[in-house]
């Protein structure tokens, strides 16, 4: 099975990546590939573009082993929405390949929002990070939606290509592109929250409004 993560990734950060690393390890994923929108419907920061953004997922995710930068929201034009990047990987990769789109709970409870959302499940399978501050409410669902997808870790088919939800436990980690984005602007330093080589890169180019 592969994994998709994607993200507005603005920036990239520890609590990304050590999570999804939890839910690779976790379900055995091959790969994972990290996956930037393009344009973020509703929370553009004026000052970083797309191909920052971009480039700061490189460098993230360089030299670790199945993770993979994956630039095709970048590469279509107009909004980003996911179920037509799952087309474009189901085109690709063809009906049977096991794929699984990972997201915090946050994310997950949003997505009956989400363009097309009903068919998201027929394209891939869903594995929820437990984030913290939230918990995984059926009620955010139609009525019956979420037992009906939801698997018990040890019921995961991963030879599956779509239709089932697993929750993953991972490691806590409170951390969010907006609070890296306030101390940035507020002058703090924000060393341990990215890797290394994002924090030098956001110092190089000068990123969000830094003091
Ligand atoms: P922002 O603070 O700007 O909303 P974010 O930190 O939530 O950003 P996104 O790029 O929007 O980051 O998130 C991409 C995905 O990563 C989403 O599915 C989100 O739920 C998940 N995610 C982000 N931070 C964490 C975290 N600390 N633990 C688990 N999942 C996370």
């Amino acid at each position: 099975m592969i994994g998709i993560f994607g993200g507005t990734f603005d920036p990239i950060h520890l609590g990304h990546l050590r999570t999804v690393l939890d839910v690779q390890e976790v379900l055995g994923l091959e790969t994972v590939r990290f996956i930037p929108s393009a344009a973020p419907p509703h929370r553009d920061t004026p000052d970083v573009s797309a191909e920052q953004r971009a480039a700061m997922t490189r460098l993230a995710i360089e030299g670790q082993t199945g993770f993979v930068y994956d630039g095709r929201e970048l590469e279509r034009d107009g909004r980003s929405y996911t179920v037509l990047t799952l087309e474009s990987l189901r085109k690709e990769l063809g009906g049977k390949q096991p794929m699984c789109l990972i997201v915090g709970t946050d994310a997950f409870l949003g997505f009956p929002s989400w363009h097309r959302w009903e068919e998201l499940l027929l394209l891939c399978n869903v594995a929820v990070m437990v984030r913290p501050g939230y918990h995984l409410d059926p009620a955010a669902f139609p009525t019956g939606w979420l037992s009906q997808h939801l698997r018990d870790a040890h019921d995961w088919n991963s030879t599956e290509s779509a239709g089932q939800v697993v929750e993953v436990p991972v490691t806590q980690l409170e951390i969010s592109a907006t609070d890296i984005r306030q101390r940035l602007a507020a002058g703090r330093n924000i060393r341990y929250l990215v890797p290394e080589p994002v924090r030098h890169y956001i110092l190089e180019q000068g990123l969000y409004n830094q003091l």
